[in-house]
């Protein structure tokens, strides 16, 4: 009796597709997703009891692996003082401290449920705060679902782009302008053709939703000269970088490489929740404060600064804040990735990798692909062998291959060497 595929079955029946957000049907990979009855630590158990070590942790958020004692803790206590208020409370102030103190290109933040809702305000913002409409983003970059950035590219850099979903009227697709992600030419050639017009570039300076690829620094630091040379707001989608990279978060990482780097906006999502709904935009005081009550770019929300998601927040930040945290994830997630690379190696099949923090991604491709194209020339065949081979043999990774990985502190080195023996096993035949 399978009670994966007996869930999915019903769940057909009454949700669309039998998940509540595409990815987790596994329709890249095939096959029937695993429904989750618990988790704890670096694992967790299907339906059938079987056990997992889990590479996704919500996609990001579980940086601390599940059901972390002071987390767990911090949460029950919150839950009993009260799920929802519509009014102020102390924490969403420290958490707002604690992520300013963390990020100091955020001045300000507003806290709101999800990354979806955190990058359509932050560009609403970023069009009051200049009195522009257009904006830059680059494909295959993901920065949730609000219509204006459901787009592809037009059929030139002259023309703006067209929507990637139906119910997104051309009208509202056409402010948006697509780039490829590390072409400085195309990034030259927009400024040239729309610089006035452009309230902001939305990036993930590392993309996360190709699997994982670097904005790389000259391309990075020539996207902060056009905006302020043009007057367009510089806005970094962190929602999975953020404070998963390294505690200054990715753009911690360029400021390192170009003096005084800094964007004017940056979103967060994921990490700052610990898997609670809650996300987070901000940036510069000037700019926060156009949002209202005390400007005019409008933006709420019934459950935004939840009493419950900020108490998880808090704890998370806190874990991870302690001395040496992230040397000690960095280095659990080199050595997996390291292993990985060498069980290819040993058994023939051409790979590739990269990491920062606790974040990774690889390819079945001899080098590290810099842009879309790239990343979807990689063989979907032979990653859905992989990612099978994986599953049957315990390992979870993300079922699409332009999905990052994460490793939390709960990831022991058994774990990861468990991880390693089982991707050998798969690579052996990929080779045959
Ligand atoms: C996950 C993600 C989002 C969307 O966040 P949701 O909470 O799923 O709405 C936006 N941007 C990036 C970079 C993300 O990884």
């Amino acid at each position: 009796m399978d009670r994966n595929q007996q869930l999915f079955e019903r769940a057909r029946q009454r949700i669309p597709g039998g998940v509540n957000s595409p990815v987790r049907a596994f329709r890249a990979v095939g096959g029937t997703p695993r429904f989750v009855a618990r988790a704890e630590g670096a694992w967790f158990w299907d339906a059938n009891g079987q056990r997992y070590i889990d590479y996704i942790g919500s996609w990001g958020p579980m940086i601390l692996g599940h059901g972390h004692p002071a987390v767990l803790e911090a949460v029950q206590q919150a839950a009993r003082d009260g799920f929802s208020f519509g009014a102020p409370t102390e924490r969403e102030v420290q958490l707002a401290e604690a992520i300013v103190a963390l990020v100091p290109s955020m001045e300000m933040v507003r806290l709101v449920s999800s990354g979806t809702e955190a990058a359509m305000s932050a560009i609403r913002l970023a069009r009051g705060a200049t009195g522009r409409a257009k904006i830059i983003k680059f494909e295959g970059c993901y920065h949730g679902h609000a219509d204006a950035l459901l787009v592809k590219a037009g059929s030139g850099l002259a023309t703006f782009g067209h929507p990637t979903s139906a119910g997104v009227p051309p009208e509202v697709a056409q402010h948006t302008l697509v780039l490829e992600y590390n072409n400085l030419e195309q990034l030259e050639e927009a400024f040239a053709l729309h610089g006035p017009q452009l309230a902001c570039l939305m990036i993930e300076p590392i993309a996360g939703n190709m699997n994982f690829v670097r904005a790389s620094v000259p391309f990075m630091q020539r996207c902060r000269e056009l905006c302020s040379r043009h007057g367009a707001l510089l806005v970094f989608d962190e929602v999975m970088t953020g404070l998963r990279v390294g505690l200054g978060s990715a753009q911690g990482l360029y400021a390192r490489a170009i003096p005084g780097f800094r964007p004017d906006l940056t979103v967060m999502g994921k990490v700052i929740g610990g898997g609670m709904p809650l996300a987070a935009f901000g940036g510069p005081r000037a700019v926060m404060e156009q949002l209202a009550p005390l400007g005019p770019v409008y933006q709420a929300g019934t459950l935004s600064g939840n009493p419950v998601a900020t108490a998880c927040g808090l704890a998370t930040l806190q874990e991870i804040s302690q001395p040496g945290f992230f040397e000690a994830l960095s280095a659990r997630t080199r050595s997996l990735v390291d292993g990985l690379a060498a069980a290819a190696r040993a058994e023939g099949v051409a790979f590739s990798a990269d990491c920062e923090g606790g974040m990774f991604g690889f390819f079945l491709l001899p080098q590290l692909p810099q842009n879309y194209g790239a990343v979807m020339k990689t063989d979907g065949t032979r990653f859905n062998r992989l990612f099978h081979g994986l599953l049957e043999r315990g390992v979870y990774i993300a079922p699409a291959l332009y999905e990052a990985g994460f490793v939390s502190s709960a990831h022991s080195e058994d774990d990861i060497a468990l991880t390693v023996a089982a991707a050998r096993e798969v690579f052996r035949t990929l080779a045959a």
